[in-house]
């Protein structure tokens, strides 16, 4: 098992110093452990570390770790990240705290449908395509605004914020024109009236860029777990 103390430490500091490059209260932003193709184990070891939020791509290995993971649940928080196909929402609304990842009007409303009455509201976050290429999962920045009123306006939802996924790129500069992009776009919601207040935004390679210009939670995976193995 990868030194999960010492790896979550150096994440923070390295979220410290932006911070102060940044002008930014350290305790704005919030750190999400990406724990997919990890076991429960390792989950359960960051959390005894103190790490509270983890996010989750694949819904089924999702399940399976939130199952094992049963005894913690009151005290930690799971976040789905990954691509969700519509006829995978109903265990996704049922059994996370927040979706980053939602890509179209249709996603949020079936997890409004499916939200069970009994559960708090279902944080989540619209996706965007800032980077603008196809392949990309996410509303355009010119779709974004009519999408949010009316995922804002589903009940059992409460839309936090924006999240997106950039092509990664070499230098702190080029990072942080699309991470710029979205903090603009999330302030043009704000002045429109959407009462939001998260930028998901950086990753294991780019969170610097991310804090820079704005982020509240940023995603980060390789640098606390160690590198991913897709081979099984
Ligand atoms: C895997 C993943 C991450 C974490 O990426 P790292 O580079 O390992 O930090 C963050 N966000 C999303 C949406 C992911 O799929």
């Amino acid at each position: 098992m990868p030194d999960l103390e010492h790896n979550l430490h150096a994440v923070s500091e390295r979220i410290a110093l932006a911070t102060q490059l940044a002008g930014r209260d350290p305790r704005s932003i919030t750190l999400l452990a990406v724990s997919k193709t990890f076991p429960a184990e390792d989950v359960r070891a960051a959390h005894a570390a103190g790490q509270l939020g983890f996010g989750e791509n694949y819904v089924q290995e999702s399940l399976t770790k939130i199952a094992a993971l049963a005894d913690l649940r009151a005290s930690l928080e799971w976040h789905f990240i990954g691509p969700l196909q519509s006829n995978k929402t109903r265990p996704v609304a049922e059994n996370f705290d927040w979706v980053h990842s939602v890509d179209r009007l249709k996603i949020a409303q079936r997890l409004a449908e499916q939200r069970p009455a009994h559960l708090p509201p279902l944080n989540v976050c619209l996706q965007v395509n800032v980077s603008g290429e196809a392949s990309k999962a996410g509303v355009t920045p010119a779709e974004a605004a009519e999408v949010a009123q009316a995922i804002a306006a589903l009940p059992q939802l409460r839309l936090r914020g924006l999240m997106s996924i950039p092509e990664p790129a070499e230098t702190i500069e080029e990072q942080r024109g699309p991470h710029r992009k979205l903090r603009e776009l999330f302030e043009q919601l704000r002045a429109a009236g959407l009462d939001l207040d998260t930028l998901s935004m950086g990753m294991s390679g780019d969170l610097e860029a991310a804090v820079l210009e704005g982020a509240t939670i940023v995603r980060v995976g390789t640098a606390i777990f160690g590198a991913r193995d897709y081979s099984n």
